[in-house]
Protein backbone atom coordinates (compact mmCIF):
# COMPACT_ATOMS: atom_id res chain seq x y z
CA UNK A 1 0.00 0.00 0.00
CA UNK A 2 1.65 3.00 -1.04
CA UNK A 3 2.55 5.62 2.15
CA UNK A 4 2.59 8.97 0.23
CA UNK A 5 -1.22 9.53 0.47
CA UNK A 6 -0.85 9.59 4.51
CA UNK A 7 -2.69 13.15 5.95
CA UNK A 8 -4.15 13.78 2.70
CA UNK A 9 -7.95 14.63 2.74
CA UNK A 10 -10.49 12.97 0.62
CA UNK A 11 -14.49 13.53 -0.14
CA UNK A 12 -15.76 10.11 -1.61
CA UNK A 13 -19.53 10.84 -3.06
CA UNK A 14 -21.67 7.64 -3.26
CA UNK A 15 -19.48 6.27 -0.55
CA UNK A 16 -22.69 4.72 1.11
CA UNK A 17 -22.23 1.47 -0.28
CA UNK A 18 -20.52 -0.47 -3.38
CA UNK A 19 -17.64 1.19 -5.04
CA UNK A 20 -17.73 4.00 -3.28
CA UNK A 21 -17.90 2.27 -0.11
CA UNK A 22 -14.61 0.10 -0.74
CA UNK A 23 -13.16 3.28 -2.21
CA UNK A 24 -13.56 4.98 1.04
CA UNK A 25 -12.02 2.19 2.95
CA UNK A 26 -9.05 1.55 0.75
CA UNK A 27 -8.40 5.45 1.14
CA UNK A 28 -8.63 5.09 4.67
CA UNK A 29 -6.23 2.41 4.65
CA UNK A 30 -4.15 4.60 2.99
CA UNK A 31 -3.68 7.33 5.74
CA UNK A 32 -6.10 9.33 3.96
CA UNK A 33 -9.03 11.14 6.08
CA UNK A 34 -12.31 10.48 3.89
CA UNK A 35 -15.59 12.44 4.04
CA UNK A 36 -18.14 10.23 2.85
CA UNK A 37 -20.74 11.63 0.90
CA UNK A 38 -24.44 10.12 0.18
CA UNK A 39 -27.85 10.65 0.45
CA UNK A 40 -28.50 7.44 3.27
CA UNK A 41 -27.74 8.28 6.70
CA UNK A 42 -27.20 4.57 8.19
CA UNK A 43 -25.49 3.49 5.19
CA UNK A 44 -22.74 6.29 5.63
CA UNK A 45 -22.42 5.86 9.45
CA UNK A 46 -21.94 1.52 8.33
CA UNK A 47 -18.75 3.02 6.11
CA UNK A 48 -17.70 5.06 8.88
CA UNK A 49 -17.46 2.44 11.10
CA UNK A 50 -15.47 0.69 8.90
CA UNK A 51 -13.16 3.17 8.73
CA UNK A 52 -13.57 3.72 12.31
CA UNK A 53 -12.67 0.26 13.12
CA UNK A 54 -9.79 0.14 10.55
CA UNK A 55 -8.23 2.98 12.63
CA UNK A 56 -9.22 5.56 10.15
CA UNK A 57 -10.49 9.25 10.75
CA UNK A 58 -13.94 10.28 8.54
CA UNK A 59 -16.54 11.95 8.60
CA UNK A 60 -20.52 11.65 7.01
CA UNK A 61 -22.17 14.38 5.10
CA UNK A 62 -25.43 13.93 4.37
CA UNK A 63 -25.73 14.85 0.40
CA UNK A 64 -27.63 14.97 -2.66
CA UNK A 65 -24.93 15.31 -5.51
CA UNK A 66 -27.54 16.70 -7.38
CA UNK A 67 -28.61 19.59 -5.13
CA UNK A 68 -26.13 22.67 -4.98
CA UNK A 69 -26.00 23.78 -1.51
CA UNK A 70 -25.19 20.10 -0.45
CA UNK A 71 -22.34 19.99 -2.49
CA UNK A 72 -20.75 23.31 -1.29
CA UNK A 73 -21.70 22.20 2.34
CA UNK A 74 -20.54 19.04 1.73
CA UNK A 75 -17.00 20.99 0.71
CA UNK A 76 -17.30 23.68 3.26
CA UNK A 77 -17.69 21.14 5.89
CA UNK A 78 -15.06 18.81 5.06
CA UNK A 79 -12.30 22.04 5.28
CA UNK A 80 -14.17 22.82 8.70
CA UNK A 81 -13.49 19.15 10.05
CA UNK A 82 -10.05 18.26 8.31
CA UNK A 83 -8.91 21.77 6.99
CA UNK A 84 -8.07 21.43 3.55
CA UNK A 85 -9.26 19.06 0.49
CA UNK A 86 -7.08 17.16 -1.19
CA UNK A 87 -8.93 14.63 -3.31
CA UNK A 88 -12.35 13.53 -4.52
CA UNK A 89 -13.77 10.53 -6.03
CA UNK A 90 -16.77 11.66 -7.93
CA UNK A 91 -18.11 8.29 -7.74
CA UNK A 92 -22.31 8.54 -6.84
CA UNK A 93 -24.53 7.72 -9.21
CA UNK A 94 -28.05 5.63 -10.58
CA UNK A 95 -28.64 3.66 -13.50
CA UNK A 96 -32.39 5.44 -14.31
CA UNK A 97 -35.15 3.45 -16.06
CA UNK A 98 -33.27 0.86 -18.28
CA UNK A 99 -35.76 0.90 -21.38
CA UNK A 100 -35.51 2.49 -24.90
CA UNK A 101 -35.85 6.33 -25.68
CA UNK A 102 -39.44 5.92 -27.29
CA UNK A 103 -40.76 4.63 -23.58
CA UNK A 104 -38.64 7.28 -21.45
CA UNK A 105 -40.17 9.77 -19.64
CA UNK A 106 -39.31 13.05 -19.20
CA UNK A 107 -38.54 12.92 -15.29
CA UNK A 108 -35.84 9.88 -15.45
CA UNK A 109 -34.20 11.88 -17.99
CA UNK A 110 -34.16 14.53 -15.74
CA UNK A 111 -33.32 12.76 -12.83
CA UNK A 112 -30.28 10.63 -14.23
CA UNK A 113 -28.60 13.39 -15.82
CA UNK A 114 -28.98 15.88 -12.57
CA UNK A 115 -27.32 12.61 -10.26
CA UNK A 116 -24.42 11.34 -12.58
CA UNK A 117 -24.29 14.72 -15.02
CA UNK A 118 -24.69 17.64 -12.84
CA UNK A 119 -24.00 15.94 -9.90
CA UNK A 120 -20.24 15.18 -11.39
CA UNK A 121 -20.34 19.31 -12.71
CA UNK A 122 -21.30 20.63 -9.30
CA UNK A 123 -18.67 18.13 -7.50
CA UNK A 124 -16.09 19.68 -9.51
CA UNK A 125 -16.80 23.15 -9.64
CA UNK A 126 -17.17 23.02 -5.47
CA UNK A 127 -14.07 20.74 -5.27
CA UNK A 128 -11.67 22.92 -8.03
CA UNK A 129 -12.41 26.36 -5.58
CA UNK A 130 -11.61 24.83 -2.90
CA UNK A 131 -8.32 23.40 -4.04
CA UNK A 132 -7.38 26.62 -6.14
CA UNK A 133 -8.20 28.72 -3.02
CA UNK A 134 -5.62 26.25 -1.05
CA UNK A 135 -2.88 27.65 -3.83
CA UNK A 136 -3.53 24.66 -6.23
CA UNK A 137 -2.49 20.79 -6.37
CA UNK A 138 -4.96 17.59 -5.83
CA UNK A 139 -6.42 15.02 -7.57
CA UNK A 140 -9.90 14.49 -8.75
CA UNK A 141 -11.28 10.96 -10.02
CA UNK A 142 -14.64 11.22 -11.60
CA UNK A 143 -16.79 7.93 -12.54
CA UNK A 144 -18.02 7.00 -15.74
CA UNK A 145 -18.31 3.87 -16.86
CA UNK A 146 -18.02 1.54 -20.37
CA UNK A 147 -21.32 3.08 -21.06
CA UNK A 148 -18.87 6.87 -21.28
CA UNK A 149 -17.51 5.12 -24.22
CA UNK A 150 -19.76 3.20 -26.19
CA UNK A 151 -23.66 3.18 -26.95
CA UNK A 152 -26.13 0.26 -25.42
CA UNK A 153 -29.71 -0.06 -26.02
CA UNK A 154 -32.20 0.61 -23.61
CA UNK A 155 -29.15 2.55 -21.31
CA UNK A 156 -29.37 5.38 -23.32
CA UNK A 157 -29.67 8.23 -20.41
CA UNK A 158 -27.23 6.43 -18.99
CA UNK A 159 -24.99 6.36 -21.27
CA UNK A 160 -25.38 10.23 -22.33
CA UNK A 161 -24.87 11.05 -18.62
CA UNK A 162 -21.64 8.84 -19.02
CA UNK A 163 -20.27 10.05 -21.91
CA UNK A 164 -21.34 13.60 -20.58
CA UNK A 165 -18.76 13.10 -18.02
CA UNK A 166 -15.95 11.89 -20.31
CA UNK A 167 -16.16 15.68 -21.74
CA UNK A 168 -16.42 16.92 -18.35
CA UNK A 169 -13.28 15.38 -17.08
CA UNK A 170 -10.81 16.51 -20.10
CA UNK A 171 -12.39 20.10 -19.98
CA UNK A 172 -11.32 20.09 -15.94
CA UNK A 173 -8.57 18.59 -16.51
CA UNK A 174 -7.53 21.04 -19.36
CA UNK A 175 -9.00 24.02 -16.62
CA UNK A 176 -6.25 22.91 -14.23
CA UNK A 177 -3.60 21.35 -15.41
CA UNK A 178 -1.22 24.36 -14.28
CA UNK A 179 -2.91 24.86 -10.88
CA UNK A 180 -1.05 21.27 -10.31
CA UNK A 181 -4.83 19.87 -9.94
CA UNK A 182 -5.16 16.30 -12.03
CA UNK A 183 -8.66 15.25 -13.19
CA UNK A 184 -9.19 11.61 -14.92
CA UNK A 185 -11.81 9.02 -14.91
CA UNK A 186 -12.40 5.31 -14.16
CA UNK A 187 -14.62 3.26 -16.62
CA UNK A 188 -15.65 -0.20 -15.29
CA UNK A 189 -17.87 -2.38 -16.89
CA UNK A 190 -20.03 -4.62 -15.09
CA UNK A 191 -18.94 -4.67 -11.09
CA UNK A 192 -20.14 -6.54 -8.02
CA UNK A 193 -21.80 -3.92 -6.35
CA UNK A 194 -26.06 -3.09 -5.65
CA UNK A 195 -26.42 -1.79 -9.09
CA UNK A 196 -24.67 -4.27 -10.95
CA UNK A 197 -26.83 -6.89 -9.14
CA UNK A 198 -29.69 -4.77 -9.61
CA UNK A 199 -28.90 -4.70 -13.50
CA UNK A 200 -27.52 -8.02 -14.15
CA UNK A 201 -28.11 -10.14 -11.55
CA UNK A 202 -31.21 -12.16 -12.69
CA UNK A 203 -30.79 -15.71 -13.76
CA UNK A 204 -31.25 -15.00 -17.40
CA UNK A 205 -29.05 -12.08 -17.91
CA UNK A 206 -25.93 -13.02 -15.86
CA UNK A 207 -24.83 -15.45 -17.52
CA UNK A 208 -25.12 -13.24 -20.78
CA UNK A 209 -23.21 -10.30 -19.19
CA UNK A 210 -20.67 -12.25 -17.76
CA UNK A 211 -19.97 -13.27 -21.28
CA UNK A 212 -19.17 -9.51 -22.57
CA UNK A 213 -16.15 -10.34 -20.18
CA UNK A 214 -13.60 -11.99 -21.84
CA UNK A 215 -11.83 -12.44 -18.41
CA UNK A 216 -14.95 -14.56 -17.12
CA UNK A 217 -16.05 -12.42 -14.62
CA UNK A 218 -17.81 -9.57 -13.51
CA UNK A 219 -15.22 -6.83 -11.64
CA UNK A 220 -15.41 -6.39 -7.86
CA UNK A 221 -15.44 -2.90 -6.23
CA UNK A 222 -12.28 -3.04 -4.97
CA UNK A 223 -10.50 -3.93 -8.31
CA UNK A 224 -11.82 -0.43 -9.15
CA UNK A 225 -10.80 1.03 -5.35
CA UNK A 226 -7.24 0.27 -6.07
CA UNK A 227 -6.77 1.67 -9.39
CA UNK A 228 -9.06 4.94 -7.63
CA UNK A 229 -6.72 5.70 -5.13
CA UNK A 230 -3.68 5.04 -7.09
CA UNK A 231 -4.96 7.52 -9.46
CA UNK A 232 -5.54 9.90 -6.97
CA UNK A 233 -1.69 8.85 -5.63
CA UNK A 234 1.56 11.01 -6.58
CA UNK A 235 2.36 7.58 -8.94
CA UNK A 236 0.35 8.60 -11.51
CA UNK A 237 1.60 12.56 -11.12
CA UNK A 238 1.46 12.95 -14.98
CA UNK A 239 -1.84 11.49 -15.59
CA UNK A 240 -4.27 14.03 -16.54
CA UNK A 241 -7.45 14.24 -18.73
CA UNK A 242 -7.59 10.64 -18.97
CA UNK A 243 -9.64 7.68 -18.46
CA UNK A 244 -9.16 4.32 -17.11
CA UNK A 245 -10.76 1.37 -18.34
CA UNK A 246 -11.64 -1.67 -15.88
CA UNK A 247 -13.16 -4.14 -18.01
CA UNK A 248 -11.93 -7.57 -18.16
CA UNK A 249 -11.56 -7.19 -21.32
CA UNK A 250 -15.34 -6.28 -22.30
CA UNK A 251 -13.80 -3.47 -24.70
CA UNK A 252 -10.86 -5.06 -26.62
CA UNK A 253 -12.92 -6.82 -29.42
CA UNK A 254 -15.47 -9.70 -29.91
CA UNK A 255 -15.37 -11.83 -27.31
CA UNK A 256 -14.88 -15.62 -29.09
CA UNK A 257 -17.03 -18.25 -27.67
CA UNK A 258 -15.83 -20.01 -24.53
P1 LIG B 1 -24.42 1.53 -5.86
O1 LIG B 1 -25.85 1.70 -6.21
O2 LIG B 1 -24.04 0.51 -4.86
O3 LIG B 1 -23.76 2.90 -5.42
C1 LIG B 1 -24.19 4.14 -5.88
C2 LIG B 1 -24.12 5.07 -4.72
O4 LIG B 1 -24.46 6.40 -5.14
C3 LIG B 1 -25.12 4.66 -3.64
O5 LIG B 1 -24.49 4.71 -2.39
C4 LIG B 1 -26.21 5.71 -3.77
O6 LIG B 1 -26.90 5.94 -2.57
C5 LIG B 1 -25.37 6.91 -4.20
N1 LIG B 1 -26.19 7.96 -4.81
C6 LIG B 1 -27.13 7.83 -5.77
N2 LIG B 1 -27.69 9.02 -6.04
C7 LIG B 1 -27.08 9.92 -5.23
C8 LIG B 1 -27.23 11.31 -5.02
N3 LIG B 1 -28.13 12.04 -5.70
N4 LIG B 1 -26.44 11.93 -4.12
C9 LIG B 1 -25.55 11.21 -3.40
N5 LIG B 1 -25.36 9.89 -3.54
C10 LIG B 1 -26.13 9.26 -4.44
O7 LIG B 1 -23.70 1.20 -7.23
P2 LIG B 1 -22.16 1.19 -7.68
O8 LIG B 1 -22.08 0.16 -8.70
O9 LIG B 1 -21.23 1.18 -6.54
O10 LIG B 1 -22.11 2.61 -8.44
C11 LIG B 1 -21.14 3.59 -8.18
C12 LIG B 1 -20.84 4.31 -9.48
O11 LIG B 1 -20.21 3.39 -10.36
C13 LIG B 1 -22.05 4.84 -10.21
O12 LIG B 1 -21.76 6.15 -10.71
C14 LIG B 1 -22.23 3.87 -11.36
O13 LIG B 1 -22.86 4.46 -12.46
C15 LIG B 1 -20.80 3.49 -11.64
N6 LIG B 1 -20.60 2.24 -12.34
C16 LIG B 1 -21.09 1.07 -11.83
C17 LIG B 1 -20.89 -0.11 -12.52
C18 LIG B 1 -21.41 -1.43 -12.03
O14 LIG B 1 -21.50 -2.39 -12.81
N7 LIG B 1 -21.74 -1.58 -10.76
C19 LIG B 1 -20.18 -0.10 -13.72
C20 LIG B 1 -19.68 1.11 -14.21
C21 LIG B 1 -19.91 2.28 -13.51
Amino acid sequence: MTTELRGKVAIVTGGTSGIGRDAAVLFAKAGVKVVVAGRREVEGRETIDLIRTGGGDSLFVKTDVSIAADVQALVRKTVEKFGRLDLAFNNAGIEGALIPIAEQSEEDWDRTIDINLKGTWLCLKYEIQQMLKQGGGGAIVNMASVAGLIGSAGFATYCASKHGVMGLTKSAALETARSGIRVNVVCPAVIETPMGERIFGGPEIKPYAIGLHPIGRFGTPTEVAEAVVWMCSDRASFMTGQSLVLDGGFLAGPNPPA
